[in-house]
């Protein structure tokens, strides 16, 4: 067991965080004061290679491992949870499914334009009745002469009013249950696609997020990404890699939570000596760091197991529930240690909390991990409580 980085990965998660200062951090309140989606910034991520770096380089991609990718998250996420979401969706949800299960065709046609940043995509699983319940999907995809034709609408995607391609996942046949479902590469322009921005979120303001409505659009049987039957797989699949980027992000969460937290206990007075003399305040910035170094490690145990292509499920759903849990707590903590000025956004502590809510919400819920965990370690599924397990 190895517990350093090595120095090609120490590289990385440096002129990650570099870029991160230089490029995201003067943005930051600005974006979210506006809830403006940055789609510049999205750009000079794709620049960088942020944007693909797990995808293959002969894809465009950087061809990096797991645990390299996961540095990289972890410093987006210190510095912007809504420009970290772009990182997860287009690497993980995205390009990586694409990579995973596409055709030779769909990979050349999609995976550089993806990678630089010159195209978004967009993950389309959710939809206004159907959340945890992800293999009880209502859009439609019937056959037709020429390939396929799909209805239904698409709730709370990410960049779904930016992507020039969204995977959607739809039923091909209702009396298969989840051995019905599909996934294709539907480009947003075509007609019947439409798109909607939801606003009035809690955080996560500067990413874009949309309800999206498909009116009988056509697409050929080269849009299938995978086989028919194939689609709870590819979503499952893109999840688990979702979910370790997520966890990543998270981390980053805590770690700014602790840097913006040392630095006010340390220069800000009360009773003539600085906050950080006072043992309560020592105790919840311990505390911060705690949950850190434990995320840290969980997601490290995911990427190592992912990078040597070992089942993985129940370590990310691990990471992710601990990560994004202890990034909503460190978040709290880090408001009560600056006060009052943790109210207000002069300091990052009150986004911190707003932008990690959501991710003990998105890419299953932390009562999905739970149940994921326990089906794993019992062999019983209590998802659904009134079928045979
Ligand atoms: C900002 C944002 C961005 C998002 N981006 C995307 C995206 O890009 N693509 C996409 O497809 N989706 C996206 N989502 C959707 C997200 O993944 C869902 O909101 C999430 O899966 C939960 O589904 P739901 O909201 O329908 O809640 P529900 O499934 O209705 O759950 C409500 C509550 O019931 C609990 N619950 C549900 N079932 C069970 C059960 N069996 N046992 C115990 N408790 C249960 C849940 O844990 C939760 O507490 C996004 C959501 C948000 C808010």
């Amino acid at each position: 067991m190895e517990f350093q980085l090595s120095d090609e990965q120490r590289l990385i998660a440096e002129s990650a965080r570099e870029f991160a200062d230089r490029e995201i951090l003067p943005r930051v309140r600005e974006n979210d004061r506006a809830a403006r989606f940055d789609r510049e910034l999205a750009s000079k991520m794709g620049e960088v290679g942020y944007l693909g770096a797990p995808v293959a380089e002969e894809y465009g991609g950087r061809g990096l491992d797991y645990i390299g990718y996961g540095l990289i998250v972890e410093q987006i996420g210190r510095a912007d949870s809504s420009a970290r979401t772009v990182v997860s969706v287009q690497s993980s949800l995205v390009a990586g499914p694409i990579e995973r299960w596409g055709s030779e065709e769909q990979k050349r046609e999609w995976l550089p334009r993806l990678c630089s940043g010159e195209a978004l995509g967009c993950f389309g699983l959710t939809e206004p009745d159907t959340g945890s319940d992800a293999a009880n999907l209502r859009t439609r995809a019937t056959k037709t002469d020429s390939g396929w034709s799909i209805s239904g609408q698409k709730m709370w995607i990410s960049m779904g009013n930016y992507a020039e391609v969204a995977l959607i996942f739809a039923q091909t046949d209702p009396a298969k249950k989840h051995r019905g479902l599909a996934c294709f590469l539907v480009p947003t322009a075509s007609e019947g696609f439409t798109a909607q921005e939801i606003h009035g979120k809690l955080g996560l303001r500067s990413s874009d997020t949309a309800e999206i409505s498909l009116d009988e659009v056509e697409v050929p049987d080269e849009a299938l990404l995978g086989e028919v039957g194939d689609g709870f797989k590819v979503a499952m699949s893109a999840l688990d890699n979702g979910r370790y980027s997520v966890a990543a992000g998270c981390v980053g969460v805590c770690e700014g939570c602790v840097e913006a937290s040392v630095a006010y206990a340390t220069e800000r007075q009360q009773f003539g000596v600085p906050l950080a003399r006072f043992q309560l305040v020592q105790e919840m910035i311990a505390d911060m760091i705690l949950k850190r170094d434990a995320s840290r490690m969980l997601v490290f145990r995911a990427g190592a197991l992912k990078d040597e292509g070992k089942p993985n499920t129940m370590e990310t759903s691990v990471a992710k529930l601990h990560a994004t849990e202890s990034a909503v707590e460190c978040a709290n903590l880090a408001i009560q240690v600056h006060g009052g000025s943790g109210y207000v956004d002069d300091y990052p502590v009150e986004r911190y909390l707003r932008d990690a809510r959501v991710t003990t919400l998105y890419e299953g819920t932390s009562q999905i991990q739970k149940l994921i965990i326990g089906r794993l370690a019992t062999g019983v599924n209590a998802m659904l409580p009134f079928e045979e397990a």
